[in-house]
Formats: structure tokens, sequence, C-alpha cells
């Protein structure tokens, strides 16, 4: 079976587009993604409609303050948040597809296991919240907490920067794996990037085609200037949400 992982949208529709493009090319129906459709971006709207139909979606923090009350949010990702729920309210007749959107975002599940198989957004700690970030190797106390909690592989999203923890506390990046990395017995984290807002300075949105055992770290060329013009014409997205995208930081 082929799975594309796919996390981190924050409503960056040219990202998803492009992305969803690309793993049509592939041949690949089961798309699992690890949260935060919405939040930061332009087009919350758009990429929950593309989102719905798909396998597997799990709640994100971002999705999670769409519905609920932001928790620690830095005042950019506050304010964009509450324009992503206007955005979403009611309004212009609009209301058996707002509210579809609606559930869709109340109805995500914080986390999902499939055989030896876990994904969460976060962490296998706290689904929703936790970061696991690539230093936090050198935190053996935290790194052995986490890999307490789950049988074999997890796969989450949520710091943006794609890349595999090992259970050596060793964190290997796409690049120095050769974008491709072979599921062994050793228990991993695999964290699957940003579709629209890859951190790790490279531009292009991040996603992962999981095929059997082989997984594989894609990046998509997108038209990431139509959507820095959207986050500059919109007063309640700050524009260094949109200048981000062009450095992928
Ligand atoms: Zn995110």
């Amino acid at each position: 079976m082929k799975r594309a992982l796919i996390s981190d949208i924050h409503s960056n529709l040219e990202a998803l587009t492009g992305v969803l493009d690309d793993i049509d090319r592939l041949g690949i129906t089961e798309i699992y993604c690890l949260g935060d459709v919405v939040g930061y971006g332009p087009n919350p709207r758009e990429c929950i409609d593309l989102c719905l139909d798909l396998s597997v979606s799990i709640l994100g923090n971002h999705d999670q303050a769409a519905i609920f009350d932001p928790d620690g949010f830095n005042p950019v990702a506050l304010r964009a948040i509450y324009w992503t729920r206007e955005a979403l309210e009611a309004r212009q007749g609009a209301a058996a597809e707002n509210n579809r959107r609606w559930d869709f975002l109340g109805e995500l599940p914080r986390f999902r296991s499939e055989d030896e198989f876990l994904f969460v957004h976060g962490s296998p700690r706290d689904p929703t919240n936790e970061y696991v970030f690539p230093e936090d190797v050198y935190n053996q106390r935290k790194m052995d907490i986490l890999f307490d909690r789950f049988d074999r592989y997890c796969f989450q999203g949520h710091t943006h920067i794609p890349g595999i923890f090992s259970a050596g506390h060793h964190f290997t990046s796409p690049e120095e794996c050769g974008h491709e990395f072979k599921l062994a017995e050793d228990k991993i984290m695999v964290n699957v990037g940003s579709v629209g807002q890859p951190r790790d300075g490279d531009p292009r949105a991040c996603y992962v085609v999981l095929t059997e055992h082989v997984l594989t770290f894609r990046r998509v060329d997108y038209d990431f200037d139509v959507t820095i013009k959207k986050i500059y014409d919109n007063p309640d997205l700050d524009n260094m949400l949109g200048d981000r995208l062009r450095e992928g930081r």
C-alpha cells in the first residue's frame, strides 16, 4: 500500500494543490493529513474543502484553536486564527458549506493508530500540542519518554521541519538520508514536514510518501508569490507570514 503523508497546510491553497497534483501523478489515493489544515494562511475554506475526503485527517493545534480557545499562540498567530474563524463563519447564504467545514474540524481525532504505525500532529505524548525539534535529541529524558509512548513507527508534523528521529537519539534530515529511508526493526519518529509553511530553509512544499516500509521525502515547487500577495492584501495576516514562505523559514 502506498500512502501520502501531508501536514501543516496552514491555509496555503497553492502549496496544497501543488502537492495534491504531485500525489495524483504518483497514482496515490491514500492520503493522510497530520493536522493544521488552517491557520496563518489566506485560504482556510478552500483548503478544508480539499481535505474533506482524505483517507485520514488528524487534529492540529491551529485546527483546535479555530474551534476552541487558542492556547499559547503569539499575537501574529492569534490574529490569523481569529480571522480564520471569521472566514469560516456562516455568511453570504453559505450556511450548509460552512457547517460542513466546522463539522470537519470538530470531528478530527487527536491521533490514529494502525498496526505498528501511530499518526499524530505533535508528539506521541501530547498528540496535538507538544513539539519535537531536532535539537531535542540532546534531551535524553524527553526522547526516552516519547519513544516509550509508541510501538514502532510514529509519524508527526507540527514543527514544520522534516526528518527522522531514531531511538539512539539521532536526528537525520532528508538531505542526510538522500530523501529516502527504509523502516527497519528500530523504533523511529518521522516528521513529514510542512506543505504550506516549510521552516527548514527550503521554500518548496514538503510531504512524505510511504510505500510499504520505505519512506520518501518529496519537495514540490509552487507559486508562493501568489500566496504571499494574498497575505499582503489581508490586513489580519501579518506580512511576515508571507515573507517566510519565500525563505522557507
Ligand atoms: Zn503547523
